[in-house]
């Protein structure tokens, strides 16, 4: 097993173009849950970033705040002028995991994880976050409501590097990010939503209800056109249309499919005239 430490993003760039096998490992947290199986089963060669200054840096540009990929949950919590500008991002990075995941985890990992019940991508998704992607020959920007093809599945090239994510700063009317687990802490997300406004135009992300993180566009024009909703039975079936869930170890189709709905119903009910 071959460990490349690169010194920075060039020759990260260089190793991940040389060496397409080699798994980018950043805080680890997710890759790490699986390592005694992996290294039995596959005992692969590594592209740790955690020495990559450029993707560990936060910066406020006029229109957007640019995380690096590899920028940590804790980053964020503690920069002061997140929790004004971008709250979900804040109220995300304390929902996941506990202390220890929060200052280790990326967010770079939890995009290109690609988890279904990712609680990082629902909020940039709703703040129609763009991903940079960087190879040795160029880079491109993606949005994220674009970057997923199916489970697991990206658009994320064996040469690319996920470098940084572009957060439009803008002014909200709303936004909110709930999340159902089995504790208050280090539990994997059952059923998830996070919801923008900005005047008529709505973002509704849920997670752990679709093979991917996915935006809700019924619901998203069900709010948009201000059609009346007087409990969750009238969000149910535009839902349905809107995500897939399945059965699986934490959970129940049936029991996200009706724990969205309510929960969907009662973050908007205070906010809308027609959700009454
Ligand atoms: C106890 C525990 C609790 C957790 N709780 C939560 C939770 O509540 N909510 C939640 O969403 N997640 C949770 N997680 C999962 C995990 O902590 C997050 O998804 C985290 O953001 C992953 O980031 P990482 O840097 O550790 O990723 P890593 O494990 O280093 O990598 C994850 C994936 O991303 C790839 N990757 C990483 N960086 C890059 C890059 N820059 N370019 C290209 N590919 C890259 C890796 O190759 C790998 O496929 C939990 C994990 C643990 C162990």
């Amino acid at each position: 097993m071959t460990v490349y430490l690169p010194a920075d993003l060039d020759e990260a760039l260089d190793v991940r173009a040389r060496h397409p096998e080699a798994t980018p490992i950043a805080g680890g947290t997710d890759l790490g849950v699986h390592w005694p199986q992996r290294m039995a089963a596959e005992p692969g060669d590594w592209l740790d970033l955690s020495g990559v200054a450029e993707i560990r840096t936060l910066a406020w540009k006029d229109d957007a705040l640019v995380l690096g990929a590899g920028t940590t949950y804790w980053d964020v919590i503690r920069n002061p002028g997140i929790a004004e500008a971008l709250p979900l991002l804040v109220r995300a990075a304390r929902l996941v995991g506990a202390v220890q995941i929060q200052a280790r985890g990326t967010w770079g990992g939890n995009v290109v994880n690609a988890s279904p019940a990712a609680d990082g991508v629902p909020v940039l998704m709703a703040y129609d976050a763009v991903l940079e992607l960087r190879s040795r020959v160029g880079s491109s920007l993606v949005p994220l409501s674009e970057f997923y093809l199916g489970y697991k599945q990206m658009r994320l090239g064996p040469d690319e590097l996920l470098t940084g994510i572009h957060i439009p700063l803008r002014t909200y009317d709303f936004e909110w990010f709930e999340k159902v687990g089995s504790r208050s802490a280090q539990a994997i997300t059952k059923v998830g939503v996070a919801v923008t406004r900005r005047a008529a135009e709505w973002r509704v992300v849920a997670n752990s209800v679709a093979p991917t993180v996915c935006r809700c566009p019924g619901v998203e024009s069900l709010l948009a056109e201000e059609r009346p909703v007087s409990g969750p039975s009238d969000l149910a079936p535009v839902l349905a249309a809107d995500v897939s869930p399945i059965d699986d170890i934490r959970s129940t189709a049936r029991y996200r499919a009706e724990v969205l709905a309510r929960v969907l119903y009662w973050g908007l009910r205070d906010e809308c005239p027609n959700v009454t």
